[in-house]
């Protein structure tokens, strides 16, 4: 019998924690507060922030929102993430993706201070990633899947994982989290010549491409751990990467999709927000 792997429970765990934390630092006069920056109206961004604002208003952490239109000028963007940088009431920024056309993600990542990345975007903490460094801050949702791994007690060490899909804000860190917890990692992507050839030698398969339905029985040996980060739809329907229906009688463990990795990144953002918040006060302490 395949088990499910709920994404619910992992987020609570780890809400309460966060909760927890926003007490502690309440309790020292520091209110850990996130600043939200969305440029346009992409349906998946609105989403992804209503979803955030209200892990952050049950844990406590205060949340303010800055919209732009598409045609702002760049110059006006960048000085509003300045102003967050500077002020000493924000500890984490958020920029909503995907951008539109024109502005690029590199931009943006160099733009905010990586103290404040709490979506670990930016150069410095990406290098503190591959570093191992565990000061960083990480991306979201590659951290929400390797919370998901450690909550069902999935050994890493020595599994062999496929991870589909390198893009730098998923696959490529979480290739590079799983390579840290001493997996043996293959990266698969839209150019991989045979992509059955790695995913059925694979202990777990970990897709997070978009492409719906991409993983069917053929790509995955018996009883493997298979976990989807994919997020589309196909006939009115919220789907992942992976047939769910098929998979799930060959697979050992699954994520749902939605219900699966979904709930637990934004539950990632809240705590790297009272993380971040945490270094400031040390830090303010400190000089
Ligand atoms: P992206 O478009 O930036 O990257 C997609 C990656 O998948 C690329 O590396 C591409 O080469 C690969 N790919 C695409 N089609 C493929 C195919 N047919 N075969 C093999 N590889 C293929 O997307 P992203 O931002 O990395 O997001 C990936 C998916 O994860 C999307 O569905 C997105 O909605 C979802 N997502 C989920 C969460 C969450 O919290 N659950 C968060 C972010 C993104």
């Amino acid at each position: 019998m395949v088990k499910v792997l709920q994404g619910k429970p992992v987020a609570e765990k780890l809400n309460k924690q966060t909760e927890q934390v926003v007490q502690d630092l309440k309790s020292i006069q520091c209110t850990p507060a996130l600043a939200i920056v969305r440029i346009g109206d992409d349906d998946s961004s609105i989403a992804y922030e209503s979803a955030a604002i209200k892990v952050m208003n049950q844990v406590g952490i205060e949340v303010s929102s800055l919209t732009f239109s598409t045609d702002t000028a760049h110059d006006v963007i960048f000085s509003a993430i300045d102003e967050l940088n500077e002020d000493q009431n924000i500890h984490g920024i958020l920029v909503m993706q995907p951008l539109p056309e024109g502005i690029s993600r590199n931009e943006i990542a160099e733009r905010i201070d990586p103290e404040k990345d709490i979506d670990g975007l930016t150069p410095s903490n990406l290098g503190k990633l591959v570093e191992n460094n565990l000061t960083g801050l990480w991306p979201s949702t590659p951290k929400a899947v390797m919370e998901l791994l450690e909550f069902y007690n999935i050994e890493l060490k020595g599994a062999d994982v496929c991870v589909i899909g390198s893009s730098p804000i998923v696959g490529k860190p979480l290739t590079i989290l799983l390579l840290n917890a001493e997996a043996t990692v293959s990266n698969c992507h839209v150019h991989t010549k045979d992509l059955k050839m790695y995913t059925r030698k694979a202990d777990i398969v970990i897709s997070a491409t978009g492409s719906v339905h991409l993983i069917t029985p053929e790509h995955i040996k018996e009883e493997a751990i298979v976990i989807d980060v994919g997020y589309g739809e196909r006939d009115g329907e919220i789907c992942g990467d992976v047939q769910y229906d098929k998979v799930e009688q060959k697979a050992a463990a699954i994520t749902p999709v939605p219900g699966g990795v979904g709930p637990i990144t934004t539950a990632v953002l809240a705590e790297q927000v009272v993380k971040a918040a945490w270094t400031f006060v040390t830090e303010r302490k400190n000089n």
